[in-house]
């Protein structure tokens, strides 16, 4: 559905006769995105600030210098005052006290206007599992930034990594976050964990999925044919699953990047053992699984049927939860049908964070989904597993909305705008990837800072 303010905002006319206008026209802030494949020019052209306010010498200051040149990029130490700067990197150590909160504030004074539009702002910091107040203080600032920074289309968002060792990790995901790719996510809290044995050591960074098999439900269209397509885009190989009546477009959609396809209504109660047997009967064994297919059936709960309530709940919970148990098979010998160092991503909505007027039945059934993601990941099964919080994205779902209820909708985040569905698409392939190896567990909302929940 197009964005006309948006269309706009990118006409370099219509901006002039905005900024000539009587009364104060606001247009939303154009995002720089990428969607070409990931290479050694990722950070092309921009330079990074990095100011270190943590103290002791930091693994993340020599690491971050070398991987962002690696990319083409420049990270520098000091401003000079007629520079701006793509993004800043602060890394606060492990920083504790109110002081150091008075050093964050001053350094963010000091270089917050200096940033590009549809820049970054990032703070990490080395996780003291004792200092909550540290930690939640931390949390509060970034959604403040996030919210300050949404008008010039920028974002602020907080990295915590557990310790040193979590070193690799921390760098992978610093880059994705100052990449073009995290456009649409601002003022959350990332956990980076060590899980050093895939974590992306060399930053070689090509083909990013070369050799491994997906699994894509809902990749007829949508963020789903998205994801499908950024996949193969990396190499991976891909098997798209829809619903059978839309078979004509799952398989021309699939053919044209190469995937294969397989049809099955997933609120079927065959649906878990027919997808099983798919991949015994082929691959053996799959990388990773991408949960999207979804439903809405609206209803305020007083006139919902049990009809309405029991598909939303099979579909965007049921199926999910209990093909993901099928795939990592706790507590039994059996070989796992998806393999050591998998990955499982689980598209969520920010309505099972925040809940909606009118879809109790969504909500249950994202809510349950990002808590399944949260139990799973505490049994330390062999795959990394996390949630995706989508808000307002520009899908035939949200197309469905009301077009006042869905102009509303589409500004209230900080950023002013609809997601697109590659905003979700390549944040799956970084979850999916040797870049995301250190996160697990987690949710991340991939909704521009919308105010429900955050
Ligand atoms: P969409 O309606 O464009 O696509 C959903 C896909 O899932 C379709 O191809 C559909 O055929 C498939 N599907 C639905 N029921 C199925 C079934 N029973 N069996 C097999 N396939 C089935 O939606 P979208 O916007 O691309 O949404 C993708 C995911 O993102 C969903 O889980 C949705 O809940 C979630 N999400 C979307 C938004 C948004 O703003 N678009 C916001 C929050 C969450």
């Amino acid at each position: 559905m197009t964005d006309y303010f948006l269309e706009l905002a990118k006409n370099p006319w219509a901006q002039k006769i905005a900024a000539k206008l009587p009364f104060s026209v606001s247009l939303p802030p154009v995002l720089n995105r990428k969607e070409v494949p990931w290479d050694d020019q990722e950070l092309a052209g921009k330079t990074v600030l990095f100011v270190n306010i943590g103290g002791a010498s930091s693994y993340v200051e020599s690491n971050l210098k070398k991987s962002v040149a690696s990319l083409s990029g420049k990270t520098i130490t000091e401003l000079s005052p007629d520079k701006k700067i793509a993004a800043l990197v602060i890394d606060l150590g492990k920083a504790a006290d109110v002081q150091d909160l008075a050093n964050l504030y001053q350094t963010i004074h000091t270089y917050i206007k200096k940033i590009q539009t549809s820049g970054r702002l990032l703070i990490h910091w080395q996780k003291n599992a004792k200092n909550e107040a540290f930690e939640a203080s931390l949390s509060a600032v970034v959604k403040s930034l996030g919210r300050e920074l949404g008008k010039y289309g920028s974002t602020a968002n907080l990295l915590l990594s557990e310790s040193n060792a979590a070193g690799a990790a921390t760098q992978s995901a610093l880059i994705w976050f100052l990449s073009d790719r995290s456009a649409f996510i601002s003022g959350q809290v990332f956990y980076i964990e060590n899980h050093s044995s895939t974590a992306q050591q060399d930053l070689a960074m090509t083909a990013l999925l070369a050799g491994r098999t997906a699994i894509v439900t809902g990749a007829a269209r949508g963020i789903g044919l998205l994801i499908a397509r950024q996949f193969r885009r990396e190499g991976a190989h891909v098997i798209g699953i829809d619903h059978p009546s839309q078979s004509d477009s799952l398989k021309s959609e699939m053919d044209a990047i190469g995937a294969d396809v397989f049809l099955q209504d997933l609120a079927d109660t065959n649906a878990v053992s027919n997808i099983k047997n798919l991949i015994h009967n082929g691959p053996g064994q799959i990388d990773i699984m991408i949960h999207n297919a979804g439903i809405t059936k609206d209803r305020t709960i007083a006139n919902m049927q049990a009809s309405d309530w029991e598909r939303v709940m099979q579909v965007n919970y049921t199926f999910p939860s209990k093909m993901t148990m099928e795939l990592l098979k706790p507590g039994s010998a059996i070989i796992p049908l998806i393999k050591e160092g998998g990955r499982i991503v689980n598209i969520s909505s920010i309505v099972g964070i925040a809940g909606n007027f009118g879809q109790s039945n969504y909500a249950a059934a994202k809510g349950a989904l990002i808590g399944h993601t949260k139990d799973m990941h505490k049994q330390k099964y062999g795959a990394n597993i996390n949630a995706i919080a989508c808000g307002f994205i520009e899908t035939k779902m949200t197309e469905k909305i009301p077009p006042v209820m869905r102009e509303i909708a589409r500004r209230m985040n900080a950023l002013k705008q609809g997601g697109l569905p590659a905003d979700v698409a390549e944040t799956v392939l970084f979850l999916s990837s040797s870049l995301g190896s250190g996160i697990s567990g987690q949710t991340f909302r991939v909704c521009g800072l919308h105010p429900a929940g955050a």
